[in-house]
């Protein structure tokens, strides 16, 4: 994974002054949706029609795709359009079909991310052959079987590579139906900056209305790419219905998003800037989140101190925690002083989270 370039060079051919934006319906319904969504979006910046044909559900009942019928329909909207096509390849048996019909660029689910015999599978299948692959995150936040994904395929001589971000399950609800979880993928960038990096923003939110949001972060954090839902007539899609949007919505999308320029040296520094407040921002929330889970915690020992009649301080764990944390800020070029004072403020907090419990 040592040569940049070639890394990127699938995206450079396309020769865009814009973010690379793939669309189309969560999946190909029949061959009329096909065509109509693809004669809607030829007008919009969008470069790459998406379809699945196969999809993968959670739960079994669920719509699972027309199959290799809907290869056919996204060849003729390629031949009367001129967008490129996408879809999901989940085995060795999808690729083959998806080669003989033409596929453009193929990409693997987040389901299939995390399963490392199929990976292989479908990166041998594809041995030799000069597609572009786009990897989606695991369904769960690790990097490594992220990471472990594009290695199987950059090692099967699949050079032409790109990552979706589409967000990670949670056990716990979110306003998100996937996580963003947007410190994995700046890792991911940081380590590989020129692997082009896409956003989903659709399977993240699961609901249309927080689309534009996810998109402008994804811009500000220097993304190469979006990959949208689209649907004529989003509420009666067979499948992600909440999440789809319409292409005149996307149009207006792109028109409204502000996409960072690199031209002069001076917008160079800025953009930087930029990406890098706004990872700042993720990682900001990223505490305030932790502390106010912290704090709940803290209120639930609350609680069952005042059900066993327990003083609220107890000197000997906070001086453990104290120590503790001492020693892991060192570890992270933390200086103690700063360490005390964060400590200090948020034990006070907690201190007043339990004080209203009992005394509440
Ligand atoms: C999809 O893109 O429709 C899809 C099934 O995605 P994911 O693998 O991210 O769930
Ligand atoms: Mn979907």
């Amino acid at each position: 994974m040592e040569n940049k370039k070639e890394l990127r060079s699938w995206l450079d051919a396309f020769g865009l002054d814009h973010p690379l934006v793939i669309a189309g319906p969560c999946s190909a319904e029949t061959e009329e949706q096909v065509l109509k969504i693809a004669h809607q979006l030829k007008d919009t910046d969008t470069t790459v029609l998406r379809a699945g044909i196969w999809k993968p559900r959670t739960r079994p009942g669920n719509f699972e795709g027309v199959g290799a019928l809907g290869l056919k329909w996204l060849q003729k909207a390629k031949e009367e359009t001129g967008l490129l096509t996408t879809t999901e390849v989940a085995n060795a048996n999808h690729v083959d079909l998806a080669l003989q019909h033409d596929i453009d660029i193929l990409w693997v689910g987040a389901r299939t991310t995390v399963s490392p015999f199929i990976v292989q599978e479908i990166a041998d299948a594809l041995k030799g052959t000069d597609k572009t692959v786009l990897i989606k995150n695991p369904v769960n936040p690790d990097l490594a079987l992220w990471l472990g994904a594009v290695e199987r395929f950059y090692t099967a001589d699949v050079k032409n590579l790109g990552v979706i971000h589409r967000g990670f399950s949670t056990y716990e609800k979110t306003k998100y139906r996937n996580n963003p979880e947007w410190q994995i993928p700046i890792d991911l960038k940081n380590k590989f900056p020129d692997l082009p990096l896409i956003l989903d923003p659709s399977h993240i939110a699961g609901r249309r209305d927080i689309i534009f949001d996810l998109c402008q972060t994804a811009l500000d954090l220097n993304y190469d790419g979006l990959m949208v839902e689209t649907h004529y007539d989003p509420d009666n899609a067979w499948s992600d219905a909440a999440q789809q949007i319409t292409p005149a919505r996307l149009d207006q999308m792109t028109v409204d998003l502000r996409i960072r320029k690199k031209d002069t040296e001076a917008m160079e520094f800025k953009n930087m800037l930029n990406t890098l407040r706004t990872q700042i921002d993720v990682v900001d929330d990223k505490i305030v989140e932790l502390m106010g889970k912290r704090m709940k915690i803290a209120d639930e020992i609350g609680v069952i101190k005042k059900e066993n009649n327990v003083a609220i301080l107890q000197n000997k764990r906070w001086n453990e925690i104290l120590g503790r944390m001492i020693q892991d800020g060192e570890l992270h070029n933390l200086s103690e002083e700063f360490m005390l004072k964060i400590y200090k403020a948020i034990h006070q907090e907690s201190i007043n989270h339990q004080k209203k419990i009992i005394n509440g």
